[in-house]
């Protein structure tokens, strides 16, 4: 049996009773459903997908923040090429563009300087900690030694 394409009119052998397309168009056509799928529902798809990444927040950002690295690390000079013209086309606005990118500079810094400062005050902390440490088991061993009764024992004894 040979059917006729109800898409590009060509005659063609069905693999079913029920197709009614080609198998030339047959990407073309599920595609043009998904497509009309997802205009009838696109708004309960955008809140199931909301909804997704609500549930998933943490895995979501990950995945996020692994993706936009892996994607500017593959693509480093179509980015400058594409900052690059935009500056070329918007001139009014690289004044704002180069202050932000100067204050995006300074606050890396402060940021930087502001962690190997607390670290400093943790490390100094820690070495204070152990010195105190140090003392108390010093004081502990001295006024729980024998030694030190025996001492203090004798010359007390001596001063009567
Ligand atoms: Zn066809």
């Amino acid at each position: 049996m040979i059917k006729i394409c109800q898409r590009c009119g060509k005659e063609y052998p069905p693999a079913s009773n029920r197709q009614k397309y080609c198998a030339d168009c047959r990407p073309a056509v599920t595609q043009e459903y998904n497509r009309q799928y997802y205009l009838r529902n696109s708004e309960e798809i955008i809140a199931r997908v909301a909804q997704y990444k609500e549930n998933n927040r943490d895995t979501y950002d990950a995945y996020q923040r692994e993706y936009s690295k892996k994607y500017r690390a593959e693509h480093k000079d179509t980015i400058r090429q594409y900052k690059k013209q935009w500056l070329a086309n918007n001139p009014d606005k690289e004044r704002v563009y180069c202050e932000r990118a100067k204050e995006r500079y300074h606050k890396k810094r402060r940021l930087k300087k502001l962690e190997a400062k607390k670290l400093r005050l943790i490390a100094k902390m820690q070495a204070n900690a152990a010195k105190r440490q140090t003392k108390q088991i010093r004081r502990k061993e001295l006024y729980q030694g024998d030694s030190f009764w025996d001492n203090n024992l004798n010359a007390f004894a001596q001063r009567m």
